[in-house]
Order: C-alpha cells, then structure tokens, then sequence
C-alpha cells in the first residue's frame, strides 16, 4: 500500500507501509533504497548542549540514574555512551622514562577492613616522588610487616622516604 510520505535518506515518495515496531507504531519502508523508518521518531540525536552537560557531570561524582534524570536522557542511552567513553580509552599505560641515580620516594600507607571488622589490612603506596608514580605497593595483615615488604620492593634505588611511620 502506498502512502504520501517522503524518505528521509533519498527523498523518494516511492513508500509503503512495513507493519508495525515492537512498540506497535507504523514502519514504513523506502521502495528505492530500503530504508525503514518511522512517522515522527521519538529518537533525536543528544544536542551539544546535553552532550556537554552530560561529560561535565560524568566528571563528577553523581550515579549515572541522577545524571539520566537531570539531563532527560535514558538510562539505557547514558550507559552505551558511557561505555563507548571506556573503550575509547587507551589501554596502555605509559611509563615516564627514569633517569639513573637517585630516586626519592614518599612512602603513604593506607588501611581498611576487609570482609569484617576482625580483617584490618594496611596498604602501603611507595611513589617517586617527583612523578608521583607508583613504583611499589604491598597489602598486609600487620603495618610493620607491610612496610618492611614495601621497602625490600623498592631495593637499592632508595634514597630519601619523606614520610614514613612505622
Ligand atoms: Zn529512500
């Protein structure tokens, strides 16, 4: 059956009806090229405006439901786009070259319970400290027993540990 519309890809008017989406509205197919299309599509491309509003917010520490809801974008649409963002990201890490001799490093230590309250963990963070590049880590049970693991990491190359508590 033919119908009085026009192809958004072509321009024809050579268009007829396809049955209708999942979501019971009209399909319709260009004769000329094939494409199928709806009357009046819901689906706009994301304006300049929301794409920025939406980078500015992913930079921030909001779920993405909230930034779904406050920019009027589906969740759905949020998620792809924001694991489009991740694949987009490299997935090398690039090492700063060293240079030899001398290398400062700043000893942070961290800790946290683990599971339950009777599984205290100590973090300790070994960094240089001109880069602040991580060059050593150890997790352990005991903070004396992770800093000494922490220091044997980083061998003979240390030279000055600004902070350290032990
Ligand atoms: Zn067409």
């Amino acid at each position: 059956m033919r119908v009085e519309m026009t192809c958004p890809t072509c321009g024809s008017h050579e268009i007829s009806k396809n049955g209708r989406t999942r979501r019971g509205k009209q399909n319709y197919k260009c004769r000329d090229c094939n494409r199928q299309f709806l009357e009046n599509p819901q689906w706009k491309p994301k304006g300049k405006d929301t794409l920025g509003l939406v980078n500015l917010l992913l930079l921030k520490k909001i779920p993405l439901a909230g930034i779904a809801r406050a920019t009027s974008v589906s969740d759905s649409w949020l998620q792809d786009y924001v694991n489009a963002c991740y694949a987009a990201v490299p997935k090398t890490a690039a090492v700063l070259p060293k240079a030899k001799g001398k290398l400062k490093v700043q000893m942070d230590e961290l800790w946290s319970f683990v599971t339950d309250k009777g599984n205290k963990q100590w973090v300790w963070l070994a960094m240089d400290a001109d880069t602040r590049e991580i060059i050593g880590c150890t997790i352990g049970g005991k903070r004396s027993h992770a800093a000494g693991l922490s220091l044997q990491g980083i061998g003979n190359r240390l030279v000055a540990i600004i902070a350290c508590c032990v």
